[in-house]
């Protein structure tokens, strides 16, 4: 593994490297860097020489190899060169009554579902946490300039959080702890990792599920989602509801709609009953088309029309804005359009 950037380290770690230092300075250190969000150079009530030394044990962990902004500045994304040379992509979201920032957790995503552009282009490496913390505090650097604050963070960007569970969870108290985001705001979403949503049901923080359902029997859904073969839907059901007696709190399922696949009233109907019993709030995202997968979302009729079978049948659903769709930030777009952003020599 490549050497600590600088939200790898715990605030422990940050005072052992600080142990010649008078103990306030750790206090500095630690707003400095969450709290206004600075480079160590700029931290300006620690001497010189610290702050020098800083810089260089504390190096960054993403340089920004393409950034490409909506037409009102509302939805940003980046896409991040890590030391290592892979990349990942970060977006920010703007609403009036909220900021979300869409966060990656790993380079690329070993699940291999094949309407995702992700999972296309198959798994690099896990992120570490000083790597996906540092994709918040960047999105809040931005943020500052129209005043604004993160409100909300979801692990949806690139890859599977409960494949990446360590560090998914250390950067959940960071952002907790650190940041000073409520678990409540913190949303990890996941395609069906059963042990990841055990081990969730009973974690100190109550962040938020979301499960990637898409398809409510198994025969589809070993199509969309090749992680249904290892763990089928009776089993991530059977999980899900361990994690609703044991947290207490409702689960979210996402459904990409896609035309002609998993959009008929049959796909509602299963749907709906699986949700229901759940009490489980479901999250229609008509599918972005991505290179690798020839199928589309609905038209708007279809949609409103799944929508409203599923109310019918006693489901709580919504169905999700499509946001950054014009600059390849949509779901399940992160890094389609790589080449065409910023030509790389990998
Ligand atoms: N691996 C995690 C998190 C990343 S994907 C998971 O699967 O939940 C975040 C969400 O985007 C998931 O619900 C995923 O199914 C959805 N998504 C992926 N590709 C999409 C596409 N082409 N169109 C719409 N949503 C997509």
């Amino acid at each position: 593994m490549n050497s600590p950037t600088r939200y790898d380290l715990d605030r422990a770690a940050l005072g052992a490297m600080l142990a010649d230092q008078p103990s306030y300075r750790l206090d500095q250190l630690w707003s400095g860097l969450y709290e206004h969000r600075l480079e160590p150079v700029d931290i300006s009530n620690l001497p010189t020489a610290l702050r020098s030394r800083l810089t260089e044990e504390l190096p960054t962990a993403l340089e920004p190899a393409a950034e490409s902004t909506s037409e009102n500045g509302d939805t940003v994304k980046w896409l991040w060169t890590l030391a290592d040379g892979t990349q990942i992509e970060t977006v920010l979201m703007h609403y009036p009554d909220r900021s979300t920032v869409c966060i990656s957790t790993q380079a690329g995503c070993a699940m291999a579902c094949g309407f995702c552009a992700t999972g296309q282009a198959g798994f690099e490496r896990h992120l570490t946490v000083g790597e996906i913390v540092e994709q918040v505090i960047r999105a809040q650097r931005r943020a500052d300039e129209r005043n604004r604050r993160i409100s909300n963070v979801v692990f949806m960007g690139m890859g599977e959080p409960l494949a990446n569970y360590d560090a998914t969870w250390a950067t959940v108290e960071r952002l907790h702890g650190a940041f000073g985001l409520s678990a409540r705001h913190l949303t990890v979403s996941t395609v069906g990792v059963v042990p990841g949503i055990k081990r969730l049901a009973t974690a100190p923080l109550p962040v938020k599920l979301a499960v990637s359902l898409h398809a409510a029997n198994n025969t589809l859904r070993d199509e969309l989602v090749p992680l249904n073969k290892r763990y089928p839907i009776e089993v991530l059901v059977d999980a899900c509801r361990e994690y609703l007696e044991a947290s207490g709190r409702r689960i979210s399922f996402e459904w990409a709609l896609i035309d002609g696949v998993n959009d008929r009233p049959s796909d509602a109907e299963e749907l709906a009953e699986i949700a229901f019993d759940l009490h489980a709030h479901v999250n229609l995202i008509p599918l972005n088309p991505t290179p690798g997968f020839l199928a589309q979302g609905p038209p708007a009729a279809r949609v409103a029309a799944f929508r409203d079978e599923l109310a019918r049948r006693g489901a709580n659903v919504t169905v999700r804005r499509n946001r950054g769709t014009s600059i390849d930030a949509a779901c399940g777009q992160l890094r389609a359009n790589v080449a065409v952003a910023a030509p790389t020599r990998r």
